[in-house]
């Protein structure tokens, strides 16, 4: 298939903040998208859309149009296809003279980046003494790298060698992790967890430092006050997204009273607090990595339901979960908000994107989910509103092959895979396998999150 560089690859690596000239894209050609197949399972809601995301008629402009890369066909879930097509999450502006515009930009999310110890010795090369594991991601570099935005949850210390590679229970990666991650096209990583202190608070800000040098963007944790109070808004095509990421808990490691600052705790004062600001800092839609819920159960928590509402209540538009290690569906939620047209808010909540890569098997532990959502910016008469629509879920499943003292790990897009049959690691069997677990993931993304039990 392959792959034009993601308009965000290519107009602005990603050092890109703030103050970056609007680029008015015409990237909203999603009737062009949707005959790529790359809307296949929203299509027909984008076409409906009353609000005319993919059928408005062109925004006047004020930049020059910018080149399109077609985005290739991507497998995708059917399950995607159960959200409305556009939920406004306003955030008006007193936008003055801002001539008619839509903008768009797609936020590409995964679940838990885990590096169990057997990971390590496939990926060492003793010539050069360093670990490789760009490999891992080379199936689903393409579908990553068609986000604008694309953010994972870090459930790893990335710490350094001297403070020993360890996996589980307490991890630490070797530094080369940071590279394959931006290799593979993350540039968000949300490091609140419960193994953000595996290494201590100097495996805070070593992993703070290995990231930032890469130009990755770490949110959920910090190395001193002011890096806490830091915001992390990142603008894609105009487009301002501010991150946030919090955990339940840290497995019983705590820093000093002093270092309170190092890692966010899921606590609504603290949340709706930073997404005030965030939207004061000009955010136009909120972001919330939330570590939590249950490890192994396939359906949300209660708590985990209470927490995402009221997160949502308290501004934020998506909420990326993480932390069960398998994948649960994910719901559109309906809050009050009174600066909202008709007094109502949609707000997407992923409970659960499972575990990206890991060593982890059975039981749907080597099943995960990479989500995709729309965000689309549109200023009429002077009023900007940003919202959501096209979310697309595509399975992924981990491949693990080779013998135990050198195994080998592909992060693999299930449908596609199972289209194309081209990778030449993968035998029969291994089809055999992904052809049960799709339709089973497929099936389980498409319930409702407040149902009952395992299954
Ligand atoms: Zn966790």
């Amino acid at each position: 298939m392959r792959h034009l560089r993601p308009l965000g690859e290519r107009l602005r690596p990603l050092a890109s903040r703030y103050g970056e000239g609007m680029l008015l894209t015409a990237k909203c050609l999603a009737l062009g998208a949707a005959i790529m197949g790359f809307c296949v399972a929203a299509t027909a809601c984008s076409l409906l859309d009353g609000e005319g995301t993919a059928s408005s008629p062109p925004p006047a402009q004020t930049a020059k149009p910018t080149p399109i890369a077609q985005p290739p066909a991507t497998p995708t879930a059917p399950a995607a296809s159960k959200e409305p097509a556009v939920s406004p999450s306003p955030f008006p502006s007193p936008a003055g003279e801002v001539p008619d515009s839509v903008r768009e930009a797609t936020l590409v999310a995964v679940g838990d980046i885990m590096v169990h110890s057997p990971q390590l010795p496939g990926y060492y090369n003793p010539k050069t003494k360093k670990y490789d594991f760009k490999p891992w991601f080379k199936q689903v570099k393409p579908l990553l790298r068609q986000g604008d935005w694309v953010v994972g949850n870090l459930e790893t210390p990335i710490a350094g060698a001297d403070l020993k590679y360890t996996g589980y229970p307490r991890f630490n990666a070797p530094t080369e992790l940071s590279n394959a991650l931006k290799d593979a096209g993350f540039q968000v990583l949300s490091t609140a967890n419960n193994h953000t202190l595996d290494r201590g608070f100097a495996g805070i800000v070593r992993t703070l430092a290995n990231l930032r040098k890469l130009g990755l963007v770490p949110v959920g944790t910090a190395a001193n006050a002011d890096d806490a109070a830091r915001l992390v808004i990142e603008e894609r095509n105009g487009i301002k997204l501010g991150f946030l990421s919090y955990t339940y808990g840290t497995n019983g490691i705590r820093v000093s009273e002093d270092k309170a600052f190092a890692v966010n705790l899921i606590d609504r004062d603290a949340i709706a607090a930073d997404i005030g600001r965030l939207k004061e800092a000009g955010a136009d839609a909120v972001a919330v990595s939330m570590h939590f819920g249950i490890e192994y159960q396939r359906m949300p928590s209660d708590e985990q339901r209470r927490i995402a509402r009221e997160t949502l209540e308290d501004g934020a538009d998506l909420i990326l979960g993480s932390h069960p290690h398998v994948v649960q569906p994910y719901e559109t939620l309906v809050v009050d908000d009174p600066s909202a047209p008709g007094g109502k808010r949609r707000g997407l909540v992923v409970y659960s994107m499972g575990n990206f890569v890991s060593n982890q098997t059975g039981s749907w532990k080597n099943v995960g989910v990479i989500m995709s959502v729309k965000l689309v910016k549109r200023t009429e008469n002077g009023i900007t509103r940003t919202s959501w629509s096209d979310v697309k879920a595509t399975p992924t499943w981990v491949h693990i092959w080779g013998p135990d003292a050198k195994r080998h790990y592909t992060v693999i897009p299930m449908q596609q895979e199972l289209d194309e049959r081209n990778d030449p690691n993968l035998t029969n069997k291994d089809y055999a396998v992904m052809a049960s677990l799709l339709p089973g993931i497929t099936d389980h993304l498409r319930r409702k999150a407040d149902q009952k039990g395992e299954g």
